[in-house]
Order: C-alpha cells, then structure tokens, then sequence
C-alpha cells in the first residue's frame, strides 16, 4: 500500500472539458483521467517533464477517449477502462467494472460502475487521495444527460457516489456549473447555500477560474440532482408524495428542456 498523497494536476482543454493528471513525485507513476485530446494533456505532462504511465477511461465518448491511441504511441501507457465498453474504449489494455478494486503503484483505486449517461461509464475512487473522478456522471450542480441508459441508472450511479464520504474531493469531466446552477435555482429557489454559491461561480468565472473539484457534501447541499427527497424541491415541482425516483426523473427532464 502507498497512501501518500498524489500531485493532482486539473487543466481545460477543448470547449469545456477538463483533463487532469495524477502524479506520485517519487516513483513517477503519472495517470490521465481520460484522454479529452492529446495536445493539450501532452502540453502538460511535457511542460512539467512527466512520463505518462496510466490513463484511466471513463466511458467510450470522443471526448474522453480522443488522445488514447497517440499518448499511448509516444509513452507506452496502460490504459485501464470499463469493461461494459471495452470493445468501444482505443487501445484499451484492461477492463474493470464496479465493485472492482486495484492498485496502481500501490496507490488504492475503487471501481464505481456510473451507467446512464452512458451504458457503462464508471468512476474511479481514489480511497487515500480522498478523491473521485466522475467524469460525465456528476457534475458540479448537475449530472450527466441520460444518452444511452434510463433514468433509473442515473439515480443508482449518484446513490452511489452520494455514499462516498463528505469530504471527497469530486472531479468531473465539463466545466458546465454556470448553466447548471442557473437550472439549480429554478428548481431549488430558496436554498440559500446554492444562492451563494450561484454567486461565487458567476465570479468564478468572469476571472476564468474552475469551478471544480467540488466536494461531495456541497453537492448533497446544493445540487438538485441528489436532493430528490428534499421537501423545497418537491414543492416547487408540486410532487410531494412522489418516490425519490420520480422526482429524480423529473428533475433531469426538466433539465433537458431548461
Ligand atoms: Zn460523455
Ligand atoms: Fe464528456
């Protein structure tokens, strides 16, 4: 085991998503969670003189996987994904699916299987690190569109990650909290956590600064997508006798049309 802390690096790179890099300065070991594009995450790893050793894909969509096959070309890396898409994943070495665990140079990481927006994206969960990778799953103040799976998937994949620890630092793929957060308040008008927060990330970015990582309990305090049972929201959709469920359903329906 080697619970030491990794350098994480997190970086935009295409319209708006976010690449972002592991690094254990002793050993070396330096990990890409996904591949959004080869340039930008190569202009990285050679400005801070890494190898990259590891990336770990979350699901099959261009966006995630489009710098696989070359960063595997210049470095010889092992490219770990999920094996409900392994024959969609380029250059895919081994597969994992949720409930599995494994190490890489000692370091913990847990499989969290996340369908919904797609039929297999997982999420990875770094245990020391308190950290989580949800690529398109959870967002900050949202969750993924629902393209391949059913809104029952979704609302499993979040149960899941909502069980993690509070503290737990949450990556994700798209820095898409702007929009989010407007969606946020029409559902969730009065909370004044998410009012403020609304304010902090229009801030946020009129400087141009991420709005990410996040952290599991700002999630549960603000974002909608994990506050179905939450009387306010039931209110404002008038279901207050609804399953947590159909409320989930609702919301991200709604989030669609938005
Ligand atoms: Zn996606
Ligand atoms: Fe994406």
């Amino acid at each position: 085991m080697n619970a030491k802390k990794l350098q994480i690096f997190q970086f935009p790179c295409r319209d708006d998503n976010y690449g972002v890099i592991l690094r254990d300065r002793e050993t070396g070991t330096t990990i890409s969670i996904d591949a959004p594009e080869t340039d930008a995450i190569d202009d990285v790893l050679e400005s801070k003189g890494l190898k990259l050793t590891h990336i770990l894909t979350t699901h099959h969509h261009g966006d995630h996987v489009a710098g696989n096959e070359a960063l595997k070309a210049k470095y010889g890396c092992e490219i770990i994904g999920p094996k409900d898409e392994e024959a969609k994943i380029p250059g895919i070495d081994k597969a994992v699916a949720h409930g599995d665990t494994f190490e890489i140079d000692g370091h913990a990481i847990s499989v969290i299987g996340t369908p919904g927006h797609t039929l297999g994206q997982i999420a990875y969960y770094f245990p020391d690190q308190g950290a989580a990778f949800c690529a398109d799953a959870l967002f900050a103040l949202g969750c993924g569109r629902i393209f391949e799976g059913t809104p029952q998937m979704m609302f499993t994949a979040l149960s899941r990650l909502q069980a993690l620890p509070d503290e737990t630092m949450v990556y994700a793929g798209h820095e898409y909290t702007l929009a989010n957060a407007k969606f946020a308040l029409s559902v969730d008008p009065n909370n004044q956590q998410l009012i403020d927060r609304a304010r902090e990330i229009e801030l946020l970015r009129d400087d141009g600064k991420p709005t990410l990582p996040t952290t599991m309990q700002l999630e549960k305090q603000t974002n909608p997508f994990l506050r179905a049972s939450d009387p306010a929201i039931r209110a404002v959709l008038d279901m207050a006798d609804a399953s947590d469920l159909e409320v989930f359903t609702e919301i991200r329906s709604r989030k669609d049309r938005f």
